[in-house]
């Protein structure tokens, strides 16, 4: 039987319930296994949050942003082990898993500075003798939902800032990748964090979300995941009227323009739409190409998509590994299949991949579906890439918007003029212009339309853990 890694409450390292299987999707097996709470430990972890809050929101920022690059230093050096790690339980090529733990260190390393910079303002006064103060202060114990998908790097996007404001947290990790945030809380462990200002819970998800709404220790919670749970969490957030963020899904646009450099556009949209075997809120959902340059840009992209090398993550020289669990491998099929009958042709891939109990898809190009297919309208999350034709930019810019998602969209072109026109027209949190890699630490990332509430990352992402206080003063004669 394998270890049974441990959750870390109060500063301590605990086992208090049934273990979880963790699966390696490669395999399908499992390979280790991780304790969980019942609702109780979860009603115990926030309390003892909120008993570490005043200590915590007491430092300095620069003390708390020492903290923050302790652990940032601790992840670092622990890097290779750490990117295993992600490998095994997500799946994800090992290359791919060391860019995320190097995203993580850089997310923290930005967090740390910003702990020094929660300004608030002075405001000229209207009536005389009076003064007006602003001021930013932490708002208290935060309840974090990590998603499988990027398993350190979203948590940390919740937990850096809000550690960083002076906000205890309540990480609960997806039930399918909790490794990471177990190598997470070992390197705050390490960094000596006080006991109580960063707490792991794992567990049944219901669970855990309706403590973190019902008790008004919980002032904050922050999720990542489906629209669907996110519909979910606004009506519980009701209750208490329990701040929230939400980072939830996609359907991006990638748009070619007949003036783009197209193989720059083809190589930008193989890794837009295969990074992370697909499974990306922000992966290229949609690939609009003008018609005029339609089959030179499909003959591009299908050979760089026969290219690409399937397997094991933990395999030298990979880029598809595995889904996630055999539940997304059956969803992507019904999806090919359903394209298929609305008339899309299968340019290459098509079918799951390997005789192995591994969850493996061929990258998969499609073209000629319908508009009604589901892979357009719903968020695919899979190495699936249909690729529609348009006309014109009024035409292209419509379709791109017409879906409830408005997380991220991509375009190409070489005229300035009709970038600026486009990336302004797009109802997206992110767009990027000849650029399919645009997160980063600096800048906020966040969904329009039913693609979220509030922004990550940059100075949004810190105010996303403020609370924001007016003192007004009278008798200053
Ligand atoms: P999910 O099913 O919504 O799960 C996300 C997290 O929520 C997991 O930790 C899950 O726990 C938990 N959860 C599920 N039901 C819950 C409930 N009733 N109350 C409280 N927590 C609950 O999403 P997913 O399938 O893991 O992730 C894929 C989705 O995340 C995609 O839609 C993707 O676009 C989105 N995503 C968005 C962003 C962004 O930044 N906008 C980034 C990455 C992913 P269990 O694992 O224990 O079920």
């Amino acid at each position: 039987m394998t270890e049974i890694r441990p959750l870390y409450l109060n500063g301590q390292w605990q086992t208090p319930g049934k273990p979880l299987d963790v699966i390696n999707p490669s395999t399908g097996e499992v390979f280790a296994q991780v304790a969980t709470v019942d609702r109780a430990g979860v009603k115990q972890a926030i309390d003892d949050a909120q008993a570490a809050w005043p200590g915590w929101r007491s430092l300095t920022g620069k003390q708390r942003g020492i903290y923050l690059r302790n652990i940032a230093d601790s992840i670092e050096r622990r890097a290779n082990e750490i990117a295993k790690v992600i490998t095994l339980e997500n799946g994800k090529p090992l290359a791919q898993s060391r860019g995320e733990v190097g995203m993580s260190v850089d997310h923290l390393q930005w967090f740390a500075e910003e702990a020094k910079r929660t300004y608030g303002r002075v405001v000229p006064n209207q009536l005389p003798g009076k003064r007006h103060l602003v001021i930013k202060q932490p708002v208290g114990v935060v309840g974090a939902i990590a998603p499988w998908n990027f398993p350190l790097v979203l948590a940390l996007r919740k937990v850096a800032p809000a550690l960083a404001a002076g906000c205890p947290v309540v990480l609960k990790p997806a039930s399918a990748t909790p490794l990471s945030s177990v190598l997470l809380a070992e390197a705050i462990h390490e960094a000596e964090l006080p006991a109580g200002v960063f707490q792991l819970v794992v567990g049944n998800a219901k669970e855990i979300g309706e403590e973190m709404f019902s008790n008004s220790n919980c002032r904050k919670v922050t999720f990542t995941g489906s629209t669907a749970v996110g519909h979910h969490l606004i009506k519980q957030s009701a209750e208490n009227v329990t701040k929230l963020s939400l980072e939830l899904g996609g359907n991006a646009p990638l748009i070619v323009f007949e003036d783009a450099d197209i193989d720059l556009a083809a190589e930008g949209a193989i890794i837009a739409k295969f990074r992370n075997t697909g499974q990306s809120c922000i992966a290229a959902n949609r690939i609009y190409v003008h018609q005029s340059i339609f089959d030179q840009f499909v003959a591009a992209f299908v050979e760089k998509a026969k290219a690409l090398k399937i397997g094991d993550g933990l395999s030298e020289g990979v880029d598809i590994g595995p889904l996630v669990d055999e539940a997304s491998l059956k969803a992507a099929i019904a999806n090919i299949e359903d394209a298929k009958k609305q008339g899309a042709e299968i340019r290459c891939g098509g079918k799951r991949w390997g005789d192995s109990q591994g969850f493996f898809l061929e990258p998969t190009v499609l073209t000629g579906a319908s508009e009604n297919a589901c892979c357009l309208r719903e968020e695919v999350f899979a190495p699936i890439a249909p690729v529609l034709s348009f006309e014109t930019e009024e035409e292209v810019i419509a379709k791109a918007n017409d879906t409830q998602y408005g997380l991220a969209a991509y375009l190409f072109t070489q005229n300035l003029a009709r970038a600026w026109r486009v990336a302004e027209a797009l109802e997206a949190g992110t767009v990027g212009v000849n650029d399919t890699v645009p997160a980063t630490s600096q800048c906020p990332f966040g969904g329009m339309k039913q693609s979220g509430l509030g922004r990550e990352l940059g100075i949004e992402g810190m105010d996303a853990y403020l609370e924001t206080k007016h003192i007004s003063f009278a008798g200053i004669e």
